[in-house]
């Protein structure tokens, strides 16, 4: 992945000033757009920023059917405002032939079988959902993991074939709280709970004080890179040492 280097605001209101025009720049000159939303608290604060400065960029979401009930109440409640998101689920044939290989929760048993679970019910989703567009942006952030530290503001995504955007990039975890609060944005019930990162109900718990934001993804695997392949080209997407664009 390319990608091409932006000069950071040193402050908060230069960091948003940025990420408006940013959005609003995408909107404008690389429809059709769209914007992968997790609802965590970073992609709220990005759904909202879009909302308001870029509203033609469509918004998604993948439902991998094991996410927690706290997430889906957090959909309804963006939808229950007036918003359109798009909710994908997996193809449920692709579900079914992964469930009678590796077992209904087969995820814990090998990095295989977790790499296999995630192909299935998150990477051919965002795939369907990038079809035919020229864009596509993500709140991803390098404060959540030293896994992100490489990531652009903007790049060339060449497996896929489109643009890349992060506008959040460089915020900082007070930048999106600030955020949230002053626009009163409902956030994910589970962040109260210890939780600070938040994908699948089985592979994500809350996190110890001094533990890395990531640690509570996919626990069991120790050290690898805790990435599902959503942000990996098609030829990395099974090796999650390399999972990372
Ligand atoms: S996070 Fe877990 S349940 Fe969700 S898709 Fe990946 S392996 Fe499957």
């Amino acid at each position: 992945m390319t990608g091409i280097q932006h000069q950071t605001p040193a402050t908060f209101p230069g960091r948003l000033e940025a990420a408006k025009d940013l959005v609003a720049r995408i909107g404008h000159d690389h429809q059709p757009a769209v914007f992968a939303c997790s609802f965590s608290i970073e992609d709220v604060v990005l759904l909202d920023l879009l909302l308001r400065h870029a509203p033609q960029v469509e918004i998604f979401t993948l439902d991998t059917g094991r996410l927690p009930q706290e997430t889906h109440d957090l959909i309804a409640a963006y939808a229950d405002r007036g918003h359109v998101i798009r909710v994908l689920l997996p193809q449920p044939d692709a579900v079914e032939q992964w469930t009678a290989e590796y077992g209904v929760n087969g995820f814990r048993h090998s990095l295989e079988a977790r790499r296999a679970c995630c192909e299935i019910r998150k990477v051919r989703s965002l795939d369907r959902a990038l079809a035919g567009k020229k864009a596509w942006l993500t709140g991803l952030r390098r404060a959540q993991s030293v896994d992100r530290q490489g990531l652009s503001l903007e790049s060339v995504d060449e497996g896929r074939g489109l643009l890349k955007f992060n506008p959040l990039l460089e915020w900082s975890d007070g930048d999106v709280r600030t955020y949230a609060q002053q626009n009163a944005l409902p956030v994910h019930a589970l962040y109260d709970r210890g939780y600070a990162s938040i994908g699948c109900a089985p592979c994500t718990r809350a996190i110890a004080a001094g533990e890395d934001v990531r640690a509570g993804r996919w626990w069991w695997e120790g050290e690898v890179v805790k990435e599902c392949g959503l942000h990996a080209r098609p030829q990395q997407r099974n090796s999650a040492a390399e999972a990372l664009s």
